[in-house]
């Protein structure tokens, strides 16, 4: 699908977010500023509008309370800083992936892809040009 601004982005998260059940693990894949982040403040907001979201490039992930339709916590990575499957390891990685009451949103996904579980949701983002992003889902890696 297209999206031709932000919000359009923010409100097609939403609508995911709204059928997302615990252990769910959404992979975000696409070059910097394709709105991953976007995506990511979209389905959280979601659950709730108090949750500010930040981008976490610098942290390497967050963790948002939920306690709503059965979700614990919300883990949101940006993996684009990690190079090696121990840095992965490192921080939890698996731990977190593998809670079964909670979901994982991960980006920069790909360059992990091997080690993320076979029902992993994929969505591809692509910039078209500066206000459209074309955004594909995939299932399974
Ligand atoms: P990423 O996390 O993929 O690096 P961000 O979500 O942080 O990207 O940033 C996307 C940027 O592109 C934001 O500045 C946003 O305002 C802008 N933008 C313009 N059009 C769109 C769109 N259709 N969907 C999402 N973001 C868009
Ligand atoms: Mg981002």
């Amino acid at each position: 699908m297209i999206t031709h601004n932000s919000l359009e982005t923010f409100d097609f998260a939403k609508k995911i977010a709204k059928n997302a059940k615990p252990s769910n693990i959404y992979c975000l894949i696409g070059d910097l500023a394709a709105g991953k982040t976007v995506f990511t403040k979209g389905f959280i907001n979601y659950f709730s509008k108090d949750l500010v979201v930040v981008s976490p490039t610098f942290t390497v992930f967050k963790i948002y309370e939920i306690n709503k339709n059965n979700i614990e916590r919300i883990y949101h990575f940006d993996l684009y800083r990690l190079k090696t499957i121990e840095e992965l390891e490192d921080i939890g990685f698996f731990e977190y992936i593998n809670d079964e009451n909670s979901i994982s949103i991960i980006e920069w996904g790909d360059i992990f892809i091997d080690f993320l579980p076979k029902k992993t949701k994929i969505f591809k983002f692509k910039k078209i040009n500066d206000d459209e992003r074309e955004i594909d889902e995939y299932f399974g890696n």
